[in-house]
């Protein structure tokens, strides 16, 4: 039965996530920010307008320090972002979330000349610095590999102060739905039941009462028709403005410019999404044919799609068994690799409680030079636990990105995204299988092989593949329809966005 949820201070301390590797409290982040500003403009009167005349020595010195000076940055911005993250409705995480991302746009103006002057230098000074520095090499090819997409830098300039205007679409999507979005009790026979994104997404959708599931889909759905005019228009001005963007850089079509920074070209795009639905879709209808004849339905509604095939064989599963399921699982992966992840138990990684205002999950960020964090909303079950695996991938391929490349190249193309963190969810079926055979329990295992369909096998190629899906038919249409009217000639890479989240 679902609960209400509770307020995020009467969560327990060990089912939260450790800021204090960021920032022991909201103060000593606020000073940071400041110096950020600070050394963001000192930055810019030390080397601004002298680059062409720097040796290649003297550039690498530049990199560096932009290096360190992007890590605080990054740091900070991943503090503010996951203090509102557990409680949207906290008007001091919001103010100093406010603080951040004004503070962020100028400093981001002040720091926007650097890699435009690194775009203007010449190509043998750039390999000689790669030479020198290695570790640099991609960011400097990037920089050049963007150079033709490049915007009059008091454009950037512009874009960059802009940004926090810029990037409202997603922060009223993600506020609108965490604060403000209230969902009022649903009937179902004569009973209330409390509804909530995250009570919809964690328990009702899997609840093996036809009935139940169904009324709460249709409250759920219902409630969210209210808001749809809304979220239409944010969502349109979002793709919107990434047309602006591909027109004013340059780029034929929206789709090169979204995909130039994963480093994949359209062919790769549209052959993935293609091939996906062609041989992948039988797969998922003989799925959903499954599971009408278990529940024994008349039809097979949107509605009864996660439903759990073994109902009866759904054993809760807490917290503290989870940590030992996860450790079962990455032992095949060797002491060191294992040891690796699970500081996540120790270190608090992971914010598991459910509480009003958070948002939903997971989602795991690695901050440089910090540990990994992991938003999860725990509600005792096998797929809960599937999440946590998947969410660790994500945590041990950003630990090791941090540890084996500079911080500017430690991100990575969102099309490698998914595969370390999907391979750990099948290194767990794989001990649980081994566990179920062992204790020669069939149910058991075919649980486990369920589940593989239910969590990795939907995550990847229904849910996301259908977002995608979906959004290259946007896309087709904002292609289509918006006017290419030449807009100034273009410059750098917009400044990264401070939060590297990987949505779960
Ligand atoms: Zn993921």
């Amino acid at each position: 039965m679902a609960q209400k949820l509770p307020k995020r201070s009467q969560v327990k301390q060990e089912y939260t996530w450790n800021l204090d590797t960021l920032f022991t409290n909201d103060e000593s982040c606020r000073r940071v920010i400041k110096e950020i500003l600070e050394e963001s403009k000192s930055f810019a009167e030390d080397h601004q307008g002298k680059l062409h005349k720097y040796s290649a020595e003297d550039l690498v010195k530049a990199i560096r320090k932009f290096e360190a000076l992007l890590a605080r940055f990054y740091r900070t911005g991943s503090y503010t972002n996951l203090r509102t993250s557990t409680n949207m409705e906290d008007q001091e995480a919001l103010r100093l979330s406010g603080e951040f991302s004004q503070t962020a746009a100028i400093a981001g103006a002040n720091l926007q000349f650097f890699q435009d002057e690194i775009a203007a230098l010449d190509a043998k000074k750039l390999d000689q610095a790669a030479e020198l520095a290695p570790e640099y090499k991609t960011f400097l090819a990037d920089i050049a590999a963007f150079q033709k997409h490049r915007l009059d830098p008091k454009v950037e300039n512009a874009l960059a102060i802009l940004s926090p205007s810029l990037e409202l679409p997603s922060s009223v999507y993600r506020i609108s739905k965490a604060a403000d979005m209230r969902f009022p009790d649903f009937d179902y026979e004569g009973k209330a039941y409390p509804m909530s994104y995250v009570l919809y997404e964690s328990h009702y959708c899997e609840v093996e009462d036809t009935g139940l599931r169904r009324a709460a889909f249709a409250a759920f759905s219902k409630h969210l028709k209210n808001y749809h005019n809304i979220n239409a228009t944010i969502y349109n001005a979002q793709v919107q403005k990434e047309k602006t963007y591909a027109t004013m850089r340059g780029f034929d079509s929206v789709f090169d410019y979204l995909l130039f920074r994963q480093k994949v070209s359209r062919d790769q795009y549209d052959r993935h999404l293609d091939l996906t639905m062609e041989r992948l879709a039988p797969i998922m209808q003989r799925w959903a044919r499954l599971l009408q004849k278990k529940y024994k339905l008349d039809d097979m509604r949107y509605s009864d799609l996660k439903v759990v095939l073994m109902p009866d064989y759904n054993p809760a599963i807490s917290v503290e068994e989870a940590v030992s399921h996860i450790d079962e699982a990455m032992q095949v992966m060797g002491e060191e690799y294992r040891d690796m992840v699970m500081r996540f138990k120790e270190e608090r990684w992971v914010d598991f409680a459910r509480n009003e205002g958070k948002s939903t999950g997971g989602f795991c960020t690695v901050p440089p030079k910090a540990q990994p964090y992991i938003l999860l909303n725990w509600n005792d079950s096998l797929s809960e636990l599937y999440t946590l695996a998947h969410e660790l991938g994500h945590a041990a391929q950003g630990l090791l990105c941090e540890k084996h490349n500079s911080s500017l190249e430690a991100d990575f193309t969102w099309y490698d995204v998914e595969a370390p963190s999907t391979f750990h969810e099948m290194l767990l079926s794989y001990s649980l299988i081994k566990k179920a055979e062992a204790e020669g329990d069939d149910k058991k295992k075919a649980r486990v092989l369920a589940a593989m369909i239910e969590n990795t096998y939907y995550h990847n190629f229904v849910t996301h593949f259908l977002e995608a899906y979906y959004q290259r038919e946007v896309y087709r249409l904002v292609d289509r329809t918006t006017t290419t009217a030449s807009i100034p000639t273009p410059t750098v890479p917009a400044w990264s966005s401070p939060q590297r989240c990987i949505r779960g």
